[in-house]
């Protein structure tokens, strides 16, 4: 199955991608973190990027389609992607269906993580990552552990756009480039909203709950105990 996991910055999709993968042997493509990869390593790419990602504003769409492509054509990733940060406006979407058929695959499901502005504030303004092991924490909701080797305060990185100037750009822009899309995918009957202000576990386990029904984990459970909220405007 390929879905795509949806919701503004700061709406937990990193974290509960990084737990779907592991459980359904799934990949994440995190666009976000593929650039900030390029930008890390100081990439042609990175250099020419740096500044657009750094101010919360979006990349072009040919940079991300070639990026995406890339992963799509792979036979090792076919229908196992969960797209993390991509599509973000209607044309990518249209893209991403597009080549999606071209590589004999299709959408699942959409999943979308809805969380209110003050808790993205709170979340970009005190998530760090470690980067040795990738696990994303939050001073507020899940502190990193105390004495470890991995994940201690050295190990920790801030991303260069988690500050609450541009979180606030970023979410501007999700709401009025990225949040039409719900209703492009609802369209397709393809969104299940999750309540995203919920605790990590709890996101986590509606979110398993949804992926095991598709997968036909779950065929024998009465399915409206499984009656997840659709999407209304
Ligand atoms: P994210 O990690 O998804 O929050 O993305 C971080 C930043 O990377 C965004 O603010 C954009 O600058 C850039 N980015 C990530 N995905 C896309 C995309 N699909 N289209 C354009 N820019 C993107």
């Amino acid at each position: 199955m390929n879905l795509v996991i949806f919701g503004p910055p700061g709406a937990g999709k990193g974290t509960q991608s990084k737990f779907i993968v592991k459980k359904f042997n799934l990949f994440q493509l995190s666009t976000g973190e593929f650039l900030r990869k390029e930008i890390r390593d100081k990439s042609e790419l990175g250099l020419k990027i740096a500044s657009i990602v750094n101010s919360g504003h979006l990349v072009s769409d040919d940079v991300v389609s070639k990026l995406i492509e890339n992963i799509i054509s792979k036979d090792e990733y076919k229908n196992r992607i969960i797209f993390d940060g991509y599509p973000r406006n209607i044309d990518q979407a249209k893209n991403l269906s597009n080549l999606l058929k071209k590589y004999n695959q299709k959408i699942d499901v959409v999943l979308k993580l809805s969380v209110n502005l003050e808790t993205i504030k709170k979340r970009i303004s005190g998530r760090s990552t470690c980067s040795i092991c990738g696990k994303i924490y939050n001073d507020f909701y899940n502190p990193p552990p105390q004495n470890t080797d991995c994940c201690s305060s050295k190990f920790l990185q801030k991303r260069g756009d988690d500050t609450l100037s541009v979180a606030t750009k970023r979410f501007e822009t999700y709401e009025k480039t990225t949040e039409p899309l719900l209703e492009y995918y609802n369209q397709l009957n393809l969104l299940k909203v999750v309540n995203g202000e919920n605790p990590i576990d709890q996101i986590y386990k509606e979110i398993s709950e949804i992926i095991a029904l598709i997968e036909g984990w779950l065929c024998n459970i009465t399915p409206y105990k499984y009656a997840f909220k659709t999407y209304t405007q």
